[in-house]
């Protein structure tokens, strides 16, 4: 049920996070009549802005990252008259009774869904919960909202969930994964578990292999020093790809509600083979770009990317290409191959399932090729799904055999507009719905699996593999995969 009274609390309310997704986000609900109607939003930064002064930010914002035609003036204008701003150092402890204040002299506090989104860095995750429990605000129905990183590796994930676990219950903490919030990413919900004809296949006796690609054009930009003490295992792998695979693989829930789809994803998580040592530099490649032309342009090396960086020791990775193993009863034996990295030639999010081979040939005299069925689930850009089949060409004679695809895109086949994947996140969290959230035990799941990963690249000291920027990445994670008679699949 949405709630009556709503206090949307962004700590780092003048951030890249805050300006181009949340305050955005925020817009498309107000537009839509989805936020309600007594919905403060209090943004909070250092900066000693007043109302004024950070509204005529976030109409700058607005005006920037709401597409031109759903910019709406009235809707701009009634969002801005929620927004409010506070100049609140979160590590100087006078600065929050200013905060406390503004948040318990309102209309019923104790009705109130308090949102607190913690769009700052994650150092400060700790200090902002101990006040905000201290401050006697932080009870239910206040929820606390995480973004990524939590943590680093399994230890300090677990300082962070402690940290926050002891002043918010697990019910109360929402950690935010942005591809859950993806249409593309909850239709494959849909897809597998409101139609027939798929399930009965989705299992090793009839798929062959799984393909999980997130392939980005663009650089470390301005987050080097973060990027640059993370990495893309870290990065993407640990909580994106995870997630995706945690998707494709799960069984089926009760119902797409609450706990069940979180419990069944973290049995996935819980499945997947550790690796050793050895399997890590068999299965695992890391990649590190060099200068190259992405889209035409030239583009710098990642070295040179991070030289005004104090730190650095050369091993961090911006690509990674892996073949993981769920080992349970559907999926023994079905690689799954992860591969995602900066600098590729091109930007897209993909996943292929890739299915055996018809059992016998029955075509024998046929010409043409005839290729596996895939089902490729188009995450970014133009959300869509492909089943790719083997058709006849017609013609008279004999048998010339053509592959197909049957194609659904979003754009075209819906009038609806694509939401962004923070607009459905930031209602749920409103709503108090978790489904589409990381759970504590999921997190620290993920990280256990990596955590060998890391520790073997930590030790052995390796340098990554460099590939030059604008490709798909270094040979090795093509070595990967056509060492098992299999290849990458191309983009369509
Ligand atoms: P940013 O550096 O642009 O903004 C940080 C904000 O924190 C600023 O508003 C700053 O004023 C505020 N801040 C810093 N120290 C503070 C203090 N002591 N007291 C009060 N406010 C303080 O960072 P960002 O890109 O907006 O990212 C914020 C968080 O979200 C980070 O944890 C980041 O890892 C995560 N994240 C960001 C993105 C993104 O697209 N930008 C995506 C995923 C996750």
């Amino acid at each position: 049920p949405l709630p009556e009274h709503c206090d949307f609390t962004v700590f780092g309310g003048t951030g890249d996070l805050a300006l181009r997704k949340l305050l955005p986000a925020l817009y498309q609900c107000d537009r839509e009549g989805r936020l309600p109607e007594d919905t403060r939003v209090l943004a909070l930064s250092r900066a000693a802005y007043d109302d004024d002064a950070y509204r005529a930010i976030a109409r700058t914002a607005l005006a920037e990252h709401v597409p031109a035609e759903q910019h709406d003036l009235t809707v701009v204008e009634r969002l801005l008259g929620r927004l409010h701003h506070l100049t609140l150092d979160v590590t100087d402890d006078h600065d929050w009774h200013a905060l406390y204040g503004r948040l318990k002299d309102r209309r019923d506090f104790a009705g109130t869904v308090r949102v607190f989104y913690l769009a700052v860095a994650p150092v400060l995750y700790e200090t902002i919960c101990r006040h905000l429990g201290s401050g006697g605000v932080a009870a239910d129905p206040s929820r606390v909202v995480l973004e990524k990183p939590i943590g680093h590796d399994l230890a300090s994930a677990r300082v962070v969930n402690d940290a926050v676990g002891s002043v918010f219950a697990e019910s109360q903490i929402f950690r935010i994964d942005h591809y859950l919030g993806k249409e593309s990413v909850q239709n494959l919900l849909v897809t597998r578990f409101a139609n027939t004809f798929l399930e009965p296949l989705w299992n090793s006796q009839w798929i062959d292999h799984v393909q999980i690609t997130v392939s980005e054009t663009l650089g470390v930009g301005d987050r080097a020093a973060y990027y640059d003490a993370s990495g893309a295992l870290r990065d993407m792998v640990q909580n994106h790809l995870l997630q995706l695979l945690c998707l494709v693989a799960m069984e089926p829930p009760l119902e797409v509600g609450r706990e069940d789809v979180r419990d069944e994803k973290l049995k996935v998580l819980q499945a997947l083979r550790p690796m050793t040592p050895e399997d890590v530099d068999h299965d695992v490649v890391r990649g590190r770009y060099r200068s190259g032309y992405v889209e035409g342009r030239p583009v710098p090396a990642y070295d040179e990317e991070i030289a005004a960086l104090e730190a650095g020791d050369g091993t961090t990775e911006t690509f990674v290409a892996l073949r993981a193993e769920v080992s349970n009863w559907r999926w023994a034996g079905v690689p799954f191959y992860l591969r995602t990295g900066k600098r590729l030639d091109r930007r897209l999010s993909e996943i292929v399932i890739v299915f055996k081979a018809t059992p016998t040939d029955v075509f024998p005299h046929r010409e043409g090729l005839t290729e596996p069925n895939k089902l490729t689930i188009r995450v970014s850009p133009d959300e869509g799904m492909q089943l790719h089949l083997t058709a006849k060409e017609p013609g008279p004679g004999g048998y010339r055999l053509r592959p197909v695809s049957l194609d659904l895109s979003y754009a075209t086949t819906f009038a609806n507009r694509s939401p962004d994947a923070y607009e459905r996140l930031l209602m749920d969290v409103i709503r108090g719905i978790p489904t589409l959230f990381m759970r504590r035990d999921e997190v620290e799941a993920a990280w256990a699996w990596c955590e060998p990963i890391l520790q073997h690249w930590a030790a052995s000291g390796l340098p990554p593999k460099p590939y030059p920027a604008g490709t798909p990445g270094p040979s090795a994670a093509f070595t990967l995969i056509e060492r098992d008679g299999r290849s990458w699949q191309e983009y369509l």
